[in-house]
């Protein structure tokens, strides 16, 4: 079990990681890049947090894209499409024709897709109409092939014996399963000759990364120790493109500062402080980064915001609360933009 403390600092930590994927993925470009990644600049990425499957949760999730393809795919809106959405926007014509043509036999009854279909033209993503009492679909374009790589990594600052061997178990899960390419563990540099967590019991396909975030996060503040190998799925390719599809749109959608919808940005002693280009949530009544499991509902320092804050808009409109709210999903956007452009 992890004692309070140094869960809180593997959040920020987790924070300080995704923010480095952001600005410095791959890592060591072209001198010490994966040799099985891209090392070039024609590529983009997102990066996600606390993604995964129900057997397997990662830290940190990044998507490897196709450039154009990421473009395209933001024809189809900013929020994710779960598995019964992809399954009619992956399959609807660019002919008007009934839905049950165009898409595959469900192994579950038609009713389920026809709600899926409704679902989707609420969002946008298709284009429905009724010929008699038949519904019609038509695609609004082609849903774009924009996931290269999905790379997992999973953030330990202090990498000790103990935390190694309930690591080395999830790798190893990893490896075996080959839903990622590549696995990684982030750890802090220990300044050693050789990293000790080169000398732990880790899988030697999982890659090694080294931070030092005593300067700040920005792009360089991590390198390669030890380089992953690709790792090859064991389930069948249709499975296993399917359940990459859902992680990338959940990665896609969510990124990795929605942290910010469990805290408690409305309470009084809530800042976001600066470390190097990253913005980490600040307690002012604990003096200390807070974790988003202890900033919640059931903190008992929490004060609400003083009325005022929230009134003639003061100095943001809604308070500071909506204001940092607002500041972390405009950051989101305008990086979800960049990479798209
Ligand atoms: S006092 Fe509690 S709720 Fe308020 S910012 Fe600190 S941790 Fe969050």
């Amino acid at each position: 079990m992890s004692s309070p403390a140094s869960a809180d600092s593997e959040f920020v930590y987790e924070l300080r990681v995704c923010r480095w994927a952001e600005l410095g993925w791959p890592p060591g470009n072209s001198t010490d890049a994966a040799p099985d990644g891209p090392t070039s600049g024609d590529t983009a990425h997102i990066v996600a947090r606390q993604l995964g499957t129900r057997q397997r949760r990662w830290d940190t999730v990044i998507v490897e894209c196709d450039p154009e393809g990421l473009r395209a795919r933001a024809a189809f809106g900013d929020d994710e499409l779960d598995s019964d959405l992809l399954h009619v926007v992956r399959n609807a014509p660019s002919e008007w024709a009934w839905y049950r043509d165009p898409l595959p036999k469900p192994d579950y009854p038609w009713r389920y897709v026809r709600e899926a279909v409704h679902r989707a033209a609420d969002r946008g993503v298709v284009e429905t109409r009724t010929d008699g009492n038949r519904i019609q679909l038509r695609r609004i374009a082609p849903y774009p092939d924009w996931v290269d790589r999905l790379i997992a990594i999973e953030n330990k600052p202090d990498l000790d014996a103990s935390a190694a061997d309930r690591l080395a178990d999830q790798l190893a899960h990893d490896v075996e399963t080959g839903l990622a390419d590549a696995a990684w563990v982030a750890t802090a540099e220990t300044g050693a000759t050789v990293e000790p967590a080169l000398l732990e019991a880790l899988p030697v396909e999982a890659g090694v990364l080294t931070t030092d975030f005593t300067g700040g996060v920005d792009g360089d503040a991590a390198g390669v120790a030890w380089h992953p190998t690709g790792l090859e799925p064991t389930h069948g390719e249709a499975h296993r493109t399917a359940r990459r599809l859902e992680l990338a749109e959940r990665a896609y959608g969510r990124g990795w500062r929605d942290y910010q919808e469990t805290m408690r940005p409305d309470c009084r002693h809530y800042e976001l402080r600066r470390d190097g280009r990253l913005l980490v949530p600040w307690c002012a009544a604990k003096a200390c980064h807070q974790s988003a499991a202890i900033c919640s509902d059931g903190c008992a320092d929490f004060e609400p915001e003083p009325p005022a804050w929230r009134t003639e808009g003061w100095p943001i409109d809604g308070g500071p609360g909506s204001g940092i709210r607002e500041l972390l999903r405009s950051r989101a956007e305008r990086q979800r933009a960049d990479e798209d452009r």
